[in-house]
């Protein structure tokens, strides 16, 4: 049976009419989900007994369950997440000046190889339903809203364990309700995707008329190191790439990317890969987001020196490239992207 949260506000619609319901009925069952926060049929008094038993029949109130919970001393919080079929997935609540951001698993491990990356070590069993992202956002919500009713999470990032464009449907759908007015009512500019550069996913999310941030984890200036990086690159490669990304912009009216790239030691961090990063992207107007790496894994590759993070940054400014350092969260815990779930799945 499909969860209920599964459901984007426009796909209840057409539920409902094919059950026989007005239109009106999705928004009446969103009001209940997400603005008075109930957990079964049984609370939602506007609609009749009967087809309450209806809605019962058809639809499950299934949500994933917390299963680990690991706070560190900056208050960042990272929880692995049990699903209906004992798979496990992990998501982290950051606290910023502007407010609270969960980072979402979009899938059960990654296909996608990325040396540096420890959910790439796990592979991918399936991708989460809508309800198994939403539920992840969720939790922290009614967590926060538990602790001081004035806080609530306001930024959304599908940057966890996953290739977001490998199960791009369910992706949308999340976002969908994310973005909702009916829904948890967080605004387009506060939800990001990052891909690790899929192409046609890209192409087609430009075309959503949507006003969602798009990311690129980039890692690297030219098709040699990202070959080996990123083992995606050799399927499509950054001469393909960066064209697909201005078209994007063009059919995105004009929204810009923001590019990751993960600093690590000796290997993409020297000037040379500085000057070539800022001459690749300039045809883009894209932002940089340059990430010290922290050593999850054991692959040989070290954290860049804090003083080279800081001349290949402004190396990049003086090309007028937009360009910031990521703060780094939860540094006490097993923050990084996909380590809580290998440590678990490690440990049985
Ligand atoms: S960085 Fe992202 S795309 Fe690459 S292996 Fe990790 S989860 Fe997958």
């Amino acid at each position: 049976m499909t969860s209920i949260y599964s459901y984007s506000l426009e796909d209840l619609t057409s539920k409902m009419i094919s059950m026989g319901q007005s239109s009106y009925r999705s928004k009446q069952i969103f009001s209940w989900l997400y603005k008075k926060r109930v957990h079964s049929f049984e609370e939602m008094s506007d609609i009749s007994k009967a087809f309450r038993e209806e809605l019962k029949e058809n639809f499950s109130f299934d949500l994933p369950e917390m299963a680990l919970k690991q706070e560190s001393a900056d208050g960042t919080i990272k929880c692995l997440f049990r699903l209906s079929d004992g798979e496990m997935v992990e998501g982290v609540l950051m606290h910023y000046e502007y407010g609270f951001s969960v980072c979402v698993s979009s899938q059960v491990g990654c296909n996608m190889a990325c040396k540096f990356c420890a959910s790439g070590l796990l592979k991918k069993k399936r991708g989460l339903t809508s309800a198994e992202m939403l539920g992840q956002v969720l939790f922290f919500d009614e967590m926060l809203r538990k602790r001081n009713p004035e806080e609530h999470v306001t930024h959304c990032v599908v940057m966890g364990t996953g290739e977001p464009f490998d199960n791009y449907d369910n992706v949308l759908s999340f976002i969908r309700i994310l973005n909702s007015p009916f829904g948890l009512e967080i605004g387009a500019r506060h939800i990001t995707v990052s891909t690790c550069g899929v192409i046609p996913g890209i192409l087609r999310f430009g075309k959503e008329g949507l006003q969602i941030n798009l990311a690129i984890s980039l890692h690297a200036p030219n098709n040699t190191l990202r070959d080996m990086l990123m083992p995606i690159n050799h399927a499509y490669p950054l001469e393909k790439l960066i064209p697909a990304i201005i078209q994007y912009g063009k059919d995105s009216g004009g929204r810009r990317v923001t590019f990751e790239y993960i600093l690590i030691k000796g290997v993409n961090d020297t000037m040379d890969c500085s000057r070539e990063l800022a001459r690749l992207i300039a045809p883009t107007f894209g932002y940089v987001n340059l990430i010290p790496y922290n050593p999850v894994i054991e692959n040989g590759f070290e954290r860049s020196d804090d003083s080279q993070v800081e001349l290949f940054h402004n190396f990049l400014l003086q090309k007028h490239i937009k360009s910031t350092i990521r703060k780094e969260f939860g540094s006490d815990i097993d923050a990084a992207c996909g380590q809580l779930r290998a440590k678990h799945e490690k440990n049985g």
